[in-house]
């Protein structure tokens, strides 16, 4: 007698138990288990040899998702405040010259920046496209 038929034991994944245990086979579909009856929890369901696959491919779908958002955000802020700002006014940087927080300036080095801080008397922090410096300003 085949040890695969209706009313034997058969190793299956349970739904509701959420782990592979021992089943009894309700029906079966040509050689396969068909229906099996968990005989932890006792519910009935289809059979399955072993955990869903699917939920890999939701999870990875899921972190796509989330890493796609997060990337978007961090690079396209700089880069839209890098667009705005060249179609903004924006002052010609010069140690004697003098700027404020939120000022853009143009530095013959380092681009295009924005200050982000004004260091009494004479100093002031521009962030830069690659990184933040501190450049001096009101020298006479
Ligand atoms: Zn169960």
């Amino acid at each position: 007698m085949s040890k695969t038929a209706v009313g034997s034991d058969v190793e299956a994944y349970c739904t509701k138990c959420k782990m592979v245990l021992a089943h009894s086979i309700v029906a079966m579909q040509g050689t396969k288990p068909r229906r099996v009856r968990c005989n932890t929890c006792n519910g009935e369901h289809n059979f399955r040899a072993t955990k869903p696959v699917p939920k890999v491919a939701s999870k990875k779908a899921a972190a796509k998702t989330t890493k796609k958002t997060t990337t978007k955000k961090t690079r396209q802020s700089w880069e839209e405040v890098m667009q705005e700002a060249a179609a903004k006014p924006h002052k010609k940087y010069s140690m004697s010259g003098s700027f404020g927080e939120g000022d853009w300036i143009e530095h013959a080095t380092f681009g295009l920046g924005c200050v982000q801080a004004f260091i009494a008397p004479n100093k002031i922090t521009v962030r830069f496209a690659d990184t933040t410096r501190l450049l001096v300003c009101n020298r006479s």
